[in-house]
């Protein structure tokens, strides 16, 4: 089985996702050029995690951005770059949040706009 992106050693399955894969068709290709760059932490929800309601502990990592009107996505370290290029064009921020269940080993994704 290969992993759709692996971040510090930790591998993330298609058949561990607990949501429906193809509605973040556009989100895993960014998620797989900055894997490297990744950091998970531990982080406790104040809920049990729904996929087993066994522990409140998840591996959590992020990728911070921006959308802009034509919805492409600009990472936080482009933005210089992108200004130069485009102006000052309007952009909301686009955070990838990623929670994987420290027990079952399901994991979601999450945006927050
Ligand atoms: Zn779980």
């Amino acid at each position: 089985m290969k992993p759709l992106f692996v971040i510090q050693d930790e591998m993330f399955y298609k058949e561990d996702f607990l949501d429906d894969i193809t509605e973040y068709d556009d989100i895993i290709p960014i998620i797989q050029e900055r894997a490297k760059l990744i950091k998970l932490d531990i982080i406790e929800c104040t809920d049990l995690n729904d996929c087993c309601n066994k522990t409140k502990s998840n591996l959590y990592g992020e990728i911070v951005g921006y959308i802009d009107e034509e919805e492409n996505f600009i990472f936080q370290e482009e933005i210089e770059e992108y200004r130069k290029q485009y102006g000052e064009k309007f952009l909301n921020l686009y955070v990838i949040r990623i929670y994987k269940c420290l027990s079952c080993k399901k994991w979601i994704i999450d945006i927050m706009e």
